[in-house]
């Protein structure tokens, strides 16, 4: 079934909650209204046996039994009267109402027994009325030293009209409040909703091509206010997204056009006027090296995609950091010497046990080798240290290289970018190598550092945690490491 909007959900609460409350107020204000009348029932009866109390004190206390009984006779032209009973305490009676005496076998039988105090309900008909309800009092009273029964009635016949009457009232008054209820809760959660509609409003204008749109921001601090604040931040997340993703696909773009230009440049060169065997095998190198240069960038934008993706696979083992680091040193050592650098590996002793994905690191170190490579002149020197400090494995690249300006250091982890464009370009860099080290040490909760210095050179420094291991352990790692 299809939801209910929520404003109509809203004002179907409203109009339950409201209904239900009114439905408690009043059931409850029907019985405290029965509660109210039977209360001053009791009460009307109370006075009445005080007035016999009265009466019987009010007589000497040697007086007969048929004095006491003259005193009472007058009751039956009074009201009160009909519904009157004393019993003295022999037995002998002093008054009995006629209605009392007719009624006498709804009622329990009417005898002596010390501290009585007992209500009852019962039943009585009139000569012109029949089943009608009545409530009776029975107390016992003394009076000079002698205790009396006396009983007395009260007819519910008005309170049981007024209840109702009351009850009937409710319900013909009921559905018209409900109805009357309804109205205002519908327009109160419409005008609730009314910003959530005008929200929706403003959604609706923003595309890609009006990121910089916002949703309005009320003054006031409420939910309507939270809600529009944390939009405006997803927003602000798109659309920064959205710029990095344009970016770096213009950037691509670029990247990529130029060794395409230089290959089709080579190759209509060669196609369109003759040339001897050295020539045509020249412009194939210089196609091979393009496409190698090419085959490199592309496969540093798969990476960075996959990264952005959350899908480029680390598989994290323990290792031994010194052998991963003599095992790249090794694999240097004659690329660095054909360039005439003074390459050096510095391995410590210590145990040098971290978690790690090791193609990862090892990636990242030739990264960070390529560059000193690359931007360090013929005769510089250049080293790969791995060294345990405090808790933890540091692995460091140090060149004596040209330095990268102060104010390119804090961006030079952002994609494309290059603190030296020509040089980059001519040496064959992308501007790619050090944002995919830099979310390699971040995958591994790595600090990665840089120093530099224009025209002394530059160090970057990994730092891993270490991980404690056993002998056992450790057969485990070399094996992991023999990569
Ligand atoms: P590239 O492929 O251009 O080297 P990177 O992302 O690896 O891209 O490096 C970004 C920029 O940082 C480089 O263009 C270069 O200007 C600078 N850089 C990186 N490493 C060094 C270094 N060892 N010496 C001097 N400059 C460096």
């Amino acid at each position: 079934m299809k939801p209910l909007p929520i404003r109509l959900r809203l004002s179907l609460w409203y109009f339950a909650v409201f209904s239900c409350a009114g439905l408690v107020l009043c059931v409850a204000s029907w019985f405290l209204l029965r509660q109210s009348l039977k209360t001053i029932a009791l009460y009307e009866m109370g006075e009445r046996i005080d007035d016999v109390r009265n009466i019987l004190n009010a007589q000497p206390p040697d007086a007969t039994l048929d004095t006491l009984r003259k005193q009472f006779s007058d009751y039956t032209t009074r009201d009160d009267g009909k519904w009157l009973q004393i019993l003295d305490q022999n037995g002998n009676w002093l008054f009995r109402s006629e209605r009392m005496q007719a009624i006498q076998s709804t009622l329990p039988l009417l005898r002596q027994s010390p501290n009585q105090n007992q209500i009852v309900e019962f039943k009585y008909s009139t000569p012109r009325h029949s089943g009608r309800s009545g409530l009776a009092l029975t107390r016992t009273i003394s009076a000079h030293g002698r205790l009396y029964t006396v009983r007395t009635g009260f007819s519910q016949t008005t309170a049981l009209v007024l209840l109702q009457m009351f009850a009937r009232d409710l319900i013909l008054l009921a559905p018209g409040l409900l109805l009357l209820a309804a109205i205002p809760g519908y327009w109160m959660s419409r005008k609730a909703l009314s910003p959530i509609a005008e929200l929706a409003q403003r959604a609706r204008q923003i595309s890609t091509e009006s990121l910089d749109v916002r949703l309005p921001v009320s003054e006031t601090r409420d939910e309507i206010y939270h809600l529009s604040e944390t939009l405006n931040k997803m927003l602000d997340r798109i659309e920064s997204g959205v710029r990095s993703i344009r970016d770096f696909t213009a950037n691509a773009a670029h990247e990529l056009r130029t060794p395409i230009a230089l290959i089709r440049a080579e190759v209509e060169v060669a196609l369109f006027s003759p040339r001897s065997t050295n020539e045509y095998r020249e412009s194939c190198v210089n196609v091979q090296k393009e496409t190698v240069r090419m085959t490199g960038l592309i496969e540093s934008l798969l990476m960075l995609a996959r990264t952005d993706a959350g899908v480029e696979p680390l598989r994290f083992n323990i290792v031994d950091a010194a052998h991963l680091v003599r095992q790249v040193g090794n694999k240097w050592n004659a690329s660095m010497s054909q360039t005439d650098l003074d390459f050096r590996t510095e391995v410590s002793d210590l145990p040098m046990s971290v978690l790690c994905d090791p193609l990862s690191i090892q990636r990242l170190l030739n990264i960070l080798l390529e560059n000193a490579r690359r931007y360090t002149p013929a005769g510089g020197s250049v080293t790969l240290r791995a060294t345990s400090v405090n808790g933890s494995v540091l692995l460091e690249v140090c060149d004596t290289g040209i330095g990268i300006p102060e104010e390119c250091l804090s961006r030079i982890f952002e994609r494309f970018y290059r603190a030296d464009q020509v040089r980059s370009r001519e040496l064959g860099g992308s501007g790619l190598g050090l944002a995919i080290a830099k979310w390699i040490a971040d995958q591994h909760k790595a600090t990665f550092t840089v120093e530099s210095q224009i025209g002394v050179g530059s160090r970057f420094a990994a730092s891993i945690e270490r991980v404690a291991t056993t002998s056992l352990d450790r057969d485990a790692e070399l094996a992991t490491t023999s990569l």
